[in-house]
């Protein structure tokens, strides 16, 4: 089963001279889902006078198959050197999801046919900065997972970087189909995440994603399977009962993993929010009970010219030295690549 089923299918007319795009179109078409070939230009054919929040919901049902126009790769910094676009947007509706910013009010999922030519265009810019190794980045404006039982997009590019001599490739996800990625030659040039949180907000705050236990469980598959891994804690929250709750996240993932974390890193992202951000949640969601005070929070400029909302100094000091301790606990061996 797919992690994700879309209501509609859109195909653009010019993605059907790409063998990816008459895939698509076949395989959607076979699952008995709504596919239609429409334009390569242009708007969808949608009813325009509906309300932000369903407009919104609809979008993330909305599968368009389009062929990405190859100007310059986004940077990435500093997590990558570049953004590498194969699909856009996300099926799951994390309330704090930065997509809901970025893409506004449709927020379709767009699969990308023209892999070949991205994977092109990626070379050159490994040519450009030989010999350093050039690190691109596949979940930049998206979870790719979810649509990879379709697309096979994923299981393309971690193919083809095995291959090259300096090309890395990386991506995080929230979803545990991942079967089809476990078999494949990777090289160790693909560095595979996972987004995991405590109990609570998963609840709370990711609605349609897979349980902590499926995602530990899909993980470990994953380290089994020898590729360079690494866990994205984010985002923290501070509620009643935290400390206990992050606490077994690391404990199940320790008795899964069974390894003192060795070639394992963490990344680890508080909570934040942006005024903007904070206006979107509450139209789209508005019963989300993500914390959102400005007043228990500290204001802090961002790099790119807006503000954001952080927990204060004395709280991010307390979840600093908490989430090190455990997870030095647990993976003594474990990189923690930074805290924000
Ligand atoms: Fe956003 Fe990730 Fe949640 Fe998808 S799974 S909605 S990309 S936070």
């Amino acid at each position: 089963m797919p992690d994700f089923t879309p209501q509609t299918v859109f195909v653009r007319e010019n993605a059907m001279d790409y063998p990816l795009g008459k895939k698509l179109y076949n395989k959607f078409k076979e699952s008995g889902i709504d596919t239609r070939i429409i334009a390569s230009r242009g708007p969808f054919p949608l009813n325009p006078n509906v309300s932000f929040q369903k407009k919104f919901i609809r979008a993330k049902r909305t599968v368009v198959v389009s062929v990405r126009s190859l100007g310059q790769f986004q940077s990435c910094k500093p997590s990558a050197h570049y953004q590498l676009p194969l699909v856009t947007g996300c099926p799951a509706h994390c309330h704090y999801c930065y997509l809901s910013t970025n893409l506004g009010k449709n927020p379709y999922i767009k699969i990308y046919v023209n892999i070949e030519e991205i994977l092109k265009k990626a070379e050159k810019y490994m040519e450009e900065r030989k010999p350093d190794i050039t690190i691109f980045e596949g979940s930049a404006t998206s979870d790719p997972v979810p649509v990879e039982e379709w697309s096979g997009s994923l299981k393309r590019t971690i193919n083809y970087f095995a291959g090259t001599k300096l090309g890395r490739f990386r991506f995080v996800t929230k979803f545990s189909n991942i079967d089809s990625l476990l078999h494949i030659k990777h090289n160790n040039h693909t560095e595979f995440r996972f987004s995991i949180n405590s109990s609570y907000p998963i609840k709370k705050f990711e609605p349609t994603t897979p349980s902590p236990r499926e995602r530990i469980e899909a993980a470990t598959r994953v380290f089994k399977a020898g590729y360079p891994m690494g866990f994205l804690i984010a985002p923290i929250f501070i509620y009643e009962g935290w400390q206990e709750e992050y606490g077994i996240l690391f404990k199940e993932l320790k008795d899964k993993l069974k390894t003192s974390g060795k070639g394992i890193f963490f990344e680890l992202i508080t909570h934040r929010f942006t005024k903007r951000a904070k206006e979107i949640i509450e139209e789209i969601y508005p019963n989300t009970r993500l914390p959102m005070n400005e007043e228990t929070r500290q204001f802090k400029y961002g790099q790119f010219g807006y503000g954001k909302y952080v927990y204060p100094p004395e709280t991010m000091k307390k979840i600093e030295s908490f989430m090190r301790e455990t997870i030095n606990k647990y993976f003594p061996e474990a990189e923690i690549k930074y805290f924000v």
